[in-house]
């Protein structure tokens, strides 16, 4: 995948121009902009330190780094390790692998079907029943790697589509549509049966779930009665994922908005137009116009920083248009409780980040915690307060309550988890500790692999998930150690030919006991607003290919992404969304949000 990335975005490098502002983008650039504002905004002595563009460079190892290297946009590092170029080739055959395994699929059609719903409840059938919990990353990724001539594949999830998370920030803002990041998980998996729930309870001894279901009561109601089933699986994979942490900060869920799904995109977007309507109230005063159109972000890491991004673009571009006469009112802050950004990124990278934030006019504030969220103003651990007229928290992820129940009732687990996270563990070949027969598997942000620090992000829950499913295609016995084939571990019965044999050679390539787990760490990217981004491509911990900031980043970002979408129908989506957003600006309308009060 990274080499189609690579050469993709080597192939539109020509259009890296195409991020030069609009004709009618640089008129409205001659007035005021929320930049501009930004340098005449009086700085509070008591605040914590803020971001000019002259800020002098970061203390680290990364700052080794020629002063020549700041100005440029683009390193080739070309650091190569072996045990990477192995780890790579590994992943290059089971690709293969995948690859035939579709072929396969679309060649020798199989009246595969959904399963007897009535029967859910029991397992039945020729094939082991594997449940899937969750339909993001890890259960997505799982999905489509699967052979479902082997299991019959149940998802169960309350969410009837996968979401491309990374996005999420720019579906919040308007530059694409939330339509064009989703895709159904039956559209894409039409081998699955899918359920919508939400699982309640694991019974590991029974091999048994609990599912809460459901389904509207009325027309135009949006509360839903809940009914509950059960189901029964052969094989479990646990990938539910975490949920926004507030990590016991007050009023955060009540004062700020987060971005987790989808729909907290839609709730976060249209406040956010509405602060626009709302200021320009009639009566309403200066005072009150600044206060309301004071936006805030609590939280420095690529989704903080990449909503920052996104608004910058906003409030610099489709503002002005629409709104000029609230420019000057604008402001937009970002704080960050370490002393700077994007911790997962080269230092260099880090320092360009600030710099594009605060060239965007975002004012970065560094070395700042909150403790509080009031209704018009964070608090900080100083005792100072920053105002707000709409709060944003990205502060980081916890666990679900499914994920500390079941930590609760399964042996072993509660004094393996860490302090940091509440997270299952699961061992080098993902199977949940403490569950002796090997049933349950876990992937994702909701499992953390003993011995190991992996970042909890989608690039790894897509790869434990990919893993977990040639795990199972390959027949590992899963309830011994160091999991060796099962002597009838070829193609499934009966289906011998071209294709699943050359599979079977693959599968078979000296992996006679299954190996661990391997994260191929494919690097970094993240969109910064005004055009640019930073990007580190990595082809493992130990090989660095090559960092990028400024418009080639942003390239390297946006070609990444499009190759990166679950469909061609998203990736055409993505790219039309953003053409629309180029040409006409972002859509500021919100028809269903008004307010009628003879109705
Ligand atoms: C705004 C944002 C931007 C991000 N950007 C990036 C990025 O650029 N790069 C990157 O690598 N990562 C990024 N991430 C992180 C990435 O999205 C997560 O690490 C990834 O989603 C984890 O995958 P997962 O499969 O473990 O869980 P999720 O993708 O969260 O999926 C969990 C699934 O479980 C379902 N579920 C929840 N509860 C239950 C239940 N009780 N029963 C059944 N199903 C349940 C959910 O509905 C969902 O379908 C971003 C995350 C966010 C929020």
């Amino acid at each position: 995948m990274l080499t189609v990335n690579i050469l993709s975005s080597l192939l539109l490098l020509g259009s890296v121009s195409g991020f030069a502002p609009l004709p009618s983008q640089r008129l409205i650039s001659q007035r005021p902009t929320v930049s501009a504002l930004h340098v005449k905004t009086p700085t509070k002595p008591e605040q914590p330190e803020q971001v000019a563009p002259a800020r002098p460079p970061l203390p680290g190892p990364g700052n080794d780094d020629k002063d020549s290297d700041k100005d440029k946009d683009l390193f080739f590092k070309l650091q190569l390790d072996a045990a990477d170029f192995l780890a790579f080739s590994g992943r290059a055959l089971d690709t293969v692998e995948d690859v035939l395994l579709h072929l396969r699929r679309a060649y020798e059609p199989k009246a595969l079907g959904a399963l007897n719903l009535q029967s859910l409840s029991t397992r039945q059938g020729a094939k082991p029943r594997l449940v899937v919990l969750g339909t993001g990353w890890g259960g997505h990724a799982l999905v489509k790697v699967i052979d479902h001539e082997k299991y019959d594949v149940v998802v169960v999830s309350p969410r009837n589509c996968f979401v491309f998370t990374p996005m999420l920030a720019a579906s919040a803002v308007g530059t694409v549509e939330t339509s064009s990041i989703t895709e159904s998980i039956k559209a894409a998996n039409p081998q699955v049966t899918y359920v919508q729930g939400s699982v309640r309870s694991i019974d590991a001894e029974a091999h048994r779930i609990t599912v809460d279901t459901f389904s509207s009561l009325n027309v135009g109601s949006s509360s839903a009665a809940v009914e509950k089933f059960e189901l029964d699986y052969s094989k479990l994979v646990y990938a539910v994922g975490s949920k926004t942490g507030t990590f016991g900060i007050p009023g955060v869920m009540e004062h700020s908005y987060v971005l987790k799904e989808v729909s907290d995109a839609r709730r976060l977007r249209r406040a956010l137009l509405r602060k626009f309507d709302e200021a320009s109230f009639p009566g309403v005063d200066d005072e009150r116009r600044r206060q309301l159109l004071s936006f805030l972000v609590i939280g420095s890491g690529p989704t903080g920083v990449e909503f920052t991004g996104e608004l910058s673009d906003l409030l610099k571009t489709d503002v002005p248009r629409l709104f000029p006469d609230l420019v000057p009112f604008i402001s937009l802050k970002i704080i960050s409780a370490g002393k700077t950004i994007l911790p997962m990124f080269d230092k260099v990278l880090q320092e360009k980040g600030l710099k594009t934030l605060a060239a965007g006019g975002a004012n970065v504030m560094l070395n700042a915690r909150v403790k509080e969220i009031t209704r018009s103003a964070a608090i900080l651990q100083d005792g100072s307060e920053v105002p707000f007229g709409l709060c944003f928290w990205a502060g980081g992820t916890e666990a679900r309550k499914l994920t500390r129940d079941t930590i609760a009732k399964i042996p072993g687990q509660t004094e393996m988890v860490g302090a940091a996270r509440e997270q299952l563990t699961v061992d080098g070949y993902m199977r949940v500790k403490g569950v002796k027969d090997g049933s349950i598997l876990g992937i994702g942000d909701a499992v953390r692999v003993e011995g190991q620090q992996f970042p909890t992000t989608g690039q790894v829950a897509a790869q434990e998930g990919a893993y977990v499913a040639r795990l199972l295609n390959r027949g590992y016995v899963l309830d011994t150690d160091g999991p060796p084939l099962a002597p009838n571990a070829a193609a499934a019965p009966g289906d011998k030919n071209i294709l699943s044999a050359a599979g079977d050679w693959l599968r078979l390539r000296g992996d006679i006991a299954a190996r661990p787990f391997h994260f191929l760490n494919l690097g970094v990217l993240a969109y910064l607003g005004s055009g640019a981004g930073v990007a580190e491509l990595r082809g493992g911990d130990n090989t660095r290919l090559l960092d990028a900031s400024g418009k080639v980043g942003s390239f390297l970002w946006r070609s990444t992404y499009v190759v990166k979408q679950v469909s061609m129908r998203n990736r055409v989506c993505v790219l039309i969304d953003w053409a629309k957003a180029k040409t006409f600006g972002r859509d500021f309308t919100s028809p269903s949000d008004y307010y009628s009060p003879e109705e």
